[in-house]
């Protein structure tokens, strides 16, 4: 179980941050800033300002890099603030020195990942950390039966049922992307589901069955093959979907 928010139903927040994915753990509420010397801390504080607060005040203050070099594609959708960073006397603002580096930066916290975690079916950049939390974040919600199966994107809601991790960028249609997600796969394989591991030998279970992507074995190593896949298999059970 992570201690990652979920997206809340609380209206409170500002609507362009209804669908911002939290990514970093809360820490709880601030001890500081209700108190009539207020926090110290003012924007850096990483405590929640307020009970029904989903992002600190450190998260919130987080300058939106893409509008600060010239131009942000998200305009108000944008979850991150937008203010001019050239200062008076300071000339020219700075282009993004590289077009190609400004592309890869994760969606999510807009920070140059250094492990990616690509999605199968879209092209979308993510920190293979940012986008684990925030599919473990939706796996918190009421519709668990779905969540097991599939998880969507935060930025096109294609669903994914893995993330494949990956020191290189890769966009869909690449065929090394291709590449890696099979051997992902080939990796997964390899390893003992934990589903079918926890069920009797007399009674197997998977809530993946023939769909799982992990190893189904009997005990004389030959392998398991389930009738059914995971469509048949969640109607049935309530389980708590895997990482
Ligand atoms: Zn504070
Ligand atoms: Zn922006
Ligand atoms: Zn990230
Ligand atoms: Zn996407
Ligand atoms: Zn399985």
């Amino acid at each position: 179980m992570s201690n990652i928010a979920i997206i809340s139903t609380d209206t409170t927040s500002d609507s362009s941050n209804v669908n911002r994915p939290v990514t970093s753990k809360p820490r709880g509420i601030c001890a500081y800033y209700k108190t009539d010397r207020g926090c110290y801390q003012g924007d850096k504080c990483k405590f929640l300002h307020g009970e029904s607060e989903r992002l600190t005040p450190f998260d919130k203050s987080k300058i939106c890099r893409f509008y600060a070099a010239g131009f942000c594609r998200r305009g108000d959708q944008c979850w991150f603030k937008h203010v001019d960073s050239a200062t008076p006397g300071s000339s020219s603002r700075e282009p993004p020195s590289d077009p190609h580096e400004e592309e890869y930066l994760c969606s999510i916290c807009y920070d140059k990942p250094t492990t990616y975690g690509l999605l199968v079916g879209c092209s979308h950049i993510f920190c293979l950390q940012c986008i684990k939390n925030w599919r473990g974040s939706q796996g918190k919600s009421s519709d668990m039966v779905e969540a097991g199966t599939t998880k969507t994107c935060p930025m096109c809601r294609i669903s994914s049922r893995f993330v494949v991790p990956s020191s290189l960028f890769l966009a869909e249609g690449d065929p090394k992307k291709a590449e890696s997600i099979e051997k992902y796969k080939a990796s997964m394989a390899r390893v003992k589901c934990r589903y079918f591991k926890r069920s009797r030998p007399q009674r197997r279970f998977c809530p993946f069955g023939r769909d799982c992507f992990y190893k189904h074995e009997n005990a004389d190593g030959t392998p398991y093959v389930f009738d059914h896949g995971a469509d048949f298999y969640m109607e049935a059970s309530f389980v708590t979907p895997r990482g």
